[in-house]
């Protein structure tokens, strides 16, 4: 049944796809944002469907609206954008958090957090699975986001338990495809407008650290499917791509894609990154029978074309 959904941050990279995504679905689509690290023009496509709407608004601020179903993906999501004014980024995840439980709970609707493998820090326990703690620094540079993230899980947690909000947690580890931003410093669109442009491919640190990358259109089928999963899985559920490399594998394998010969030089390790990031996902494939079905090659492919495409304009 066509639903009406509120999607905040739904012009960002995740949020963009997301929206295209229910509205192809049939559902009516509400997609809030503040253009902070969002653009118009990741979902200037969609403005001319009636059944698509546009809203400047920040999540920090309450925000009254009737709908079905919350999918609350506001917050920057690159460690230079929420690192570029800490105290927003965690009153965007903790205010931002409230203000959609609230509003999740008074209107009786469904919501859905996007969270992050960041809320594992730099782990000690390797793939990591949803019953893992995690190894967070509170006072680091990433802590306004990690922090941020696991307060709002608290806060889903305890709105589920003592109001019966009917809510989902989506930990979402590194996701990346078209629509990025050529600027936000995540090491994929980098290394790919680097390598595009012939400038020099940056790893931090020795390059050993790993991450495991989800192709964008697999991440948005496991989030609208835990979103259309039975109430009573409510999550915390892991939502990635296990297939681990290293970023000094991720450099050859861009350079060989896009046949660039840009130099590649090593810079200083940034503070606290993570050293190994892989997904356990047994429960995503038990509880939705989801898995990731874009093989790097394809999904990396795909995204140096996009990034091709803009910068040839
Ligand atoms: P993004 O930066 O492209 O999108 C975030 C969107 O939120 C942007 O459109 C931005 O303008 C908007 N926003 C930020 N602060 C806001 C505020 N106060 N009020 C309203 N809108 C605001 O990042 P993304 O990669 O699309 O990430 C989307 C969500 O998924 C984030 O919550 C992020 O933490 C989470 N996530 C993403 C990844 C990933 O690899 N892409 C991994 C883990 C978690
Ligand atoms: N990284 C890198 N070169 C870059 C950008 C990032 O080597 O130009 C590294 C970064 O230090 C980290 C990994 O790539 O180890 C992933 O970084 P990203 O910012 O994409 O995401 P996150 O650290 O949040 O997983």
């Amino acid at each position: 049944m066509p639903q009406r959904i509120l999607v905040t941050g739904g012009a960002g990279f995740l949020g963009s796809h997301l929206c295209e995504a229910l509205l192809d679905k049939g559902h009516e689509v509400i997609c809030l944002d503040n253009f902070f690290t969002g653009q118009k023009k990741n979902v200037v496509h969609l403005l001319s469907n009636p059944y698509f709407e546009l809203i400047r608004h920040d999540v920090t601020m309450p925000f009254f609206i009737e709908a079905d179903e919350i999918y609350n993906l506001a917050c920057p999501a690159s460690p230079v954008h929420y690192q570029y004014n800490g105290i927003k980024t965690i009153k965007t995840s903790v205010m931002g958090a409230i203000n959609m439980l609230g509003l999740a709970k008074r209107i009786q609707a469904k919501v859905l957090q996007a969270s992050t493998s960041e809320v594992y820090g730099d782990p000690e326990v390797h793939p990591q699975p949803e019953n893992y703690w995690g190894h967070v620094n509170p006072i680091g540079p990433r802590a306004c986001y990690d922090e941020g993230k696991r307060c709002a899980e608290a806060l889903f947690v305890n709105y589920h338990r003592q109001n019966n909000v009917r809510i989902k947690i989506a930990r979402i580890f590194n996701t990346y495809g078209p629509r990025m931003h050529p600027n936000d410093g995540r090491v994929v669109s980098n290394f790919i407008v680097q390598a595009l442009k012939g400038d020099d491919i940056t790893i931090y640190g020795d390059g050993e650290q790993t991450r495991s990358f989800c192709y964008v259109d697999d991440l948005i089928r496991g989030l609208i499917s835990l979103m259309e999963s039975p109430d009573s899985f409510t999550g915390p559920v892991n939502i990635g791509n296990p297939t681990e490399f290293s970023m000094k594998e991720l450099a050859t394998m861009v350079l060989n894609l896009t046949g660039s010969k840009s130099k590649v030089v090593f810079l200083p390790a940034p503070e606290d990154d993570p050293q190994q990031r892989q997904p356990d996902i047994t429960l995503v494939g038990e509880k939705l029978g989801w898995k990731p079905l874009v093989v790097p090659d394809e999904g990396l492919k795909k995204t140096i074309e996009y990034f091709r495409k803009l910068l040839s304009k």
